[in-house]
């Protein structure tokens, strides 16, 4: 049988190949850092480079308290649980991460998942029904988009961002039961934070729920580091926040559910990646506890985010790039031509800046650009590295100063 599939499947590879589509796994010889060995591509010497495409936005992947919590947590409670939390794999250190979650987010209550895609995998099915509307943003990440389907509720989708198309849905679906808004806190491509003041004004004039996946937000985006509610304003008015400890928090891996405590109760009772699947290991449960109280403690980490955001954007715009205005460590480099994108991110990893260009599908059409995202493990050195390399490259293709219509006139969509 499998003969027929074999060539099948040969013939899609090779149409992913031929699309220039193929991803690539490029090997990373040191830990997760700013400054790492990069094999690539296979069998290519090692080559140092400045990395600018991980989530890691504090620095703690390879922090050394976060390591040396992973340590202890193996001589203190061992390494698996060989089980779902509710048989026999509960300790008491999830459930101190779980509080101190809630705590962080001054929330009610929180459920550990074995990764935020787990986490939107389980939230939609248990809550929500056949009678229920979920209201969702055309932009929101594959997770959030894989749990709805999982659902039974109609699905209503608004153009990104956008709040009077989300209003219009929301009266559209004025007829259910139930009816929650689910969005991104921020958009991993552009960097946008999504605009939660006015979300949760329109659900509260529409009686509807509100559900934000913090991903790319927590412990880094606010004053203190507590995501996209904090940023817009309106922490504790959110009901339902999923988020990831494998980006900003230590990244590693696991997620989780936060929010009103009936929620999160049924989560417990129903929700299936949860009932269904092993525990979250000690060594990452202990250093996201460390994570949870470095962030406690001090903002100095998300300030120093914040900062080398503020001077790449800054010295990226002095040297005439056009970037996406915000303030999220996520910064777009707008280049508009596909071929462009992945020519000058060669370029720049040969000038030992490691970035990556996105082009269609992963971004809209004609929207090619590098993704920058920024880091507390990044010193003003790097950046300055960066800027400096990204201003040498830009001048070879002679694309800085110039608008999106000389870019496009010069290189094409
Ligand atoms: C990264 C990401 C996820 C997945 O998180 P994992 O913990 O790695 O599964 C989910 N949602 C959003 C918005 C993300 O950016």
């Amino acid at each position: 049988m499998y003969g027929k599939m074999k060539d099948d499947l040969q013939k899609e590879l090779a149409g992913i190949r031929e699309a220039g589509l193929f991803k690539e796994e490029r090997f990373i010889l040191t830990p997760q850092a700013a400054d790492i060995k990069v094999e690539y591509p296979e069998g290519s010497p090692p080559q140092d480079v400045v990395n600018f495409c991980a989530n890691n936005y504090l620095g703690l992947s390879s922090h050394p308290k976060v390591i040396a919590a992973a340590h202890d947590a193996l001589k203190t409670h061992g390494y698996g649980m060989s089980s779902v939390r509710f048989i026999c794999g509960t300790q008491d250190i999830h459930k101190e991460l779980e509080d101190k979650i809630s705590e962080f987010f001054h929330t009610e209550d929180t459920i550990l998942y074995a990764a935020c895609f787990d986490a939107n995998g389980g939230v939609f099915e248990p809550l929500f029904g056949k009678d229920d509307a979920i209201i969702t943003d055309a932009l929101n990440h594959a997770s959030i988009i894989d749990g709805i389907r999982l659902c039974k509720a109609t699905r209503y989708i608004y153009q990104t961002n956008n709040m009077a198309d989300l209003e219009a849905r929301l009266k559209e679906a004025q007829g259910a039961r139930y009816r929650v808004i689910a969005t991104d806190g921020a958009f991993s491509m552009d960097g946008t934070i999504a605009q939660l003041d006015k979300i949760v004004a329109l659900a509260e004039k529409y009686d509807a729920l509100t559900m934000v996946d913090d991903a790319h937000c927590t412990g880094v985006i606010g004053k203190t580091g507590r995501g996209s509610t904090e940023h817009c304003g309106v922490m504790g008015q959110v009901d339902i926040i999923t988020s990831t400890l494998g980006k900003a928090l230590g990244g590693a891996s696991g997620g989780f559910t936060t929010g009103r405590k009936e929620i999160i109760e049924l989560l417990r009772q129903r929700s299936r990646p949860y009932l269904f699947s092993n525990t979250v290991s000690s060594i990452v449960v202990k250093a996201s506890i460390a994570v949870i109280d470095m962030l406690t403690a001090t903002t100095e980490l998300r300030d120093k985010v914040a900062a080398n955001t503020d001077r790449f954007r800054k010295g990226m715009t002095a040297a005439g790039f056009d970037i996406k205005p915000g303030v999220h460590p996520i910064v777009p480099i707008m280049l508009y031509n596909a071929k462009l994108s992945q020519d000058m991110a060669r370029d720049l990893y040969a000038e030992g800046i490691y970035v990556i260009g996105f082009y269609y599908p992963v971004v809209g059409k004609g929207l090619a650009r590098i993704r920058v995202q920024l880091s507390a493990g990044h010193e003003f050195k790097h950046i300055d590295k960066a800027i400096a390399a990204f201003t040498k490259i830009g001048k070879k293709y002679d694309i800085l100063h110039k608008t999106k219509e000389q870019i496009i006139a010069k290189y094409g969509e």
